[in-house]
């Protein structure tokens, strides 16, 4: 590290500290680049990975079902020599299925043949994985998954995952900035140059060069009211690179968990349907068979999220105001949820005061996950266009990029293995672009001062009359979403939205904080989130508009078929001069005599 007044320099610059971040620098960093610095604006073990409950998918084959016991039986070890039911190949088509054919099938290969590599190389690392009796690392089933394949520790899974990896991130030497914001990405002439960063102890705001930067700051469900996302996930890392230039893909594919507690949005993870858990609308009935007759209650996120809005919408919800549903565990068995389901136990007694043991557990679908974001080949390199043209020193990976492995449809357990793969595969790439001799380039621009100057802005005070407070501008922004842009969309909806997320950015304009010191100063964060919010939800609403078709997360009313001719295709969205995104499309990598698109059923 080289440091002067106001700049920091690295040979690599990771943003974010969860998952794909810490597997970036810690490979990095074991590969011979001894600089690397992390920033995550929480501190890192607090990052959302940590949240993670249910399970990283791998084709392990330790278990299989108990043979005639049905699809939900129980499950039993496989005997050594016996005959395998789990292939990464299944894991494959599994993904692709899940994905409504929008994933990038190259991407997604790589993805699950690493799989089973990186779960051993967990254990390696000395995770604390969840065991079957014969001591092997024992697997549950997931929605969408036709093997059980999540591999698991209890219901804490990315808590483990995250302090085995930060560990040994540490032990490399790598040099975490814990509480310090990124606000800005340097990017001149298509070659990355670094980001002016915050530090929230002091409020100063530094020039951050590095040789490569890497982001990995996760997902943006915080932009609805209802969300099972960490309140720090605000989709910075999307807004700062959009606003650098550089395009979004596939934004308008945004999903809906099933199971987030009723009115709160915290998530009951899949693993309690992985279990054995039902669901009930009001009279009690599993309507899942109505929906999903083989899959039921493992039916993928997509389509069970929507089935319960439409009981819900058609009157069958439960709760004052009839949006809930409930989830039905009272009859897995005490011991069963103690050992397996502990947290979400303790999450439902904290907060709806239910024992899942005993009662039904009031529930709704929560925004969960973001499937597009930040552009980048399966080496984490950002791409600039359609072409695959990349950004000069630029690398994605986790939840805030889109290399395009989840399509139109995440399944669970198919994101913490995304954001280990990709980052430990950016981390490699990132490794050999600075042995292979990457300069420390100059910066032209004076960014940092621009960065200065909405910051000022913020904390000025308005002309009289005008002005307000971020917050009121988030919880409208929320709402807007929440009504006309969540599991059901439609053209007016849609254009409604639109027009109101505009409204909401003129407003900002205007919008001012209270609080003007510099000391940890949270209302210049919320306020700068908020922006972040407003700036990638317009691209959001713009895709979504655009794309006349249901796939996957994205269903219209309007348009409730797929339309394979029309748009089996990736949406990119470039900001404009005029501040609005300009969408252009990119084709979707498919293996045409293997995995050709079919219809999606369950
Ligand atoms: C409740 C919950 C349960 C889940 N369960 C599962 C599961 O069982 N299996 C599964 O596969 N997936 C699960 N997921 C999804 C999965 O956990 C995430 O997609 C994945 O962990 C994302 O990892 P990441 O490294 O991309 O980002 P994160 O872990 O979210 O880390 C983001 C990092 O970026 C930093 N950051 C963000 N903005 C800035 C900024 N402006 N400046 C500096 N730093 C910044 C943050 O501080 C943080 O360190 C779950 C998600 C949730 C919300």
């Amino acid at each position: 590290m080289n440091k002067s007044a106001n700049v920091i320099t690295h040979d690599v610059i990771v943003v974010g500290a969860g998952l794909a971040g810490t597997w970036a620098a810690m490979i990095a960093s074991r590969e011979g680049v001894t600089d690397v610095g992390v920033l995550s604006k929480l501190h890192p073990l607090r990052s959302h990975s940590g949240a993670a409950q249910g399970g990283i998918a791998g084709a392990l084959n330790n278990v299989r079902p108990v043979p005639d016991t049905g699809p939900r039986g129980p499950l039993e070890q496989i005997p050594p020599g016996d005959d395998l039911i789990d292939s990464w190949e299944l894991h494959m088509f599994d993904t692709i299925k899940g994905s409504d054919w929008l994933g990038d099938q190259d991407a997604i290969e790589i993805m699950v043949k690493d799989a089973i590599d990186i779960v051993y190389t967990y254990e390696h690392m000395g995770c604390v994985f969840s065991r079957t009796p014969d001591g092997r690392i024992a697997q549950r089933r997931f929605g969408g998954h036709s093997a059980p394949r999540a591999n698991y520790a209890a219901d804490w899974t990315g808590h483990v995952l995250l302090h085995t990896t930060h560990e040994q991130a540490l032990k490399n030497g790598v040099k975490f900035y814990s509480e310090w914001v990124a606000l800005d990405l340097i990017v001149e002439d298509n070659v990355c140059k670094g980001v002016i960063a915050m530090e929230m102890q002091t409020g100063q705001l530094v020039t951050m060069r590095a040789k490569a930067v890497m982001f990995g700051t996760g997902g943006y469900g915080r932009a609805w009211k209802i969300t099972s996302n960490a309140i720090a996930n605000t989709g910075d890392g999307v807004a700062i690179v959009y606003n650098a230039g550089v395009p979004l893909m596939d934004m308008e594919f945004v999903q809906f968990h099933p199971t987030g507690l009723y009115q709160h949005g915290i998530l009951m993870s899949e693993a309690c349907r992985g279990e054995g858990g039902y669901l009930r609308n009001k009279d009690g009935d599993r309507f899942m068979e109505k929906y999903a007759p083989d899959k039921m209650e493992l039916a993928p996120r997509d389509l069970v999220s929507r089935s319960e809005q439409t009981e819900i919408d058609e009157g069958r919800g439960i709760g004052d105001d009839g949006q809930g549903i409930y989830l039905d565990m009272t009859h897995l068995g005490r011991e069963k949820i103690l050992e397996r389901l502990p947290q979400v136990r303790d999450i439902a007694l904290n907060f709806v005061g239910v024992d899942i043991i005993d009662d039904l557990c009031p529930i709704q679908p929560t925004a969960h996950y973001s499937m597009g974001g930040i552009p980048a080949n399966a080496n984490g390199q950002v791409i600039a266009n359609a072409a695959g043209d990349p950004v000069v020193g630029l690398y994605a990976a986790g939840e805030c990029a889109c290399i395009s492995v989840h399509g139109a449809n995440r399944l669970g357990t198919n994101s913490l293995l995304d954001a280990s793969v990709f980052g430990r595969r950016s981390g490699y790439a990132i490794a050999e672009f600075i042995k292979g001799g990457a300069a420390l380039p100059e910066i032209e621009g004076d960014h940092l001062t621009r960065t200065q100057a909405r910051i000022t802005r913020l904390k000025s005070d308005p002309a009289s009359g005008k002005g307000e407070n971020w917050a009121k501008i988030a919880r409208e922004l929320k709402q807007t979403m929440t009504d006309d842009c969540g599991i059901f969309r439609s053209d007016e909806g849609l254009r409604r939205a639109l027009q109101k997320v505009k409204e909401l950015q003129g407003r900002f304009a205007n919008a001012h904080v209270m609080d003007k010191s510099n000391r940890f100063n949270t209302d210049v964060l919320g306020a700068i989130e908020t922006e972040n919010l407003l700036t990638f939800s317009e691209v959001i609403v713009s895709s979504a508009l655009a794309r006349t078709e249901s796939r996957g997360a994205h269903s219209r009313t309007d348009h409730t078929k797929r339309d394979d001719e029309d748009w089996l295709k990736h949406t990119m969205a470039h900001k404009t001069d005029d501040g609005t995104p300009e969408l252009s499309y990119k084709g979707v990598n498919i293996d045409w005599e293997k995995y050709p698109p079919q219809e999606r059923k369950y």
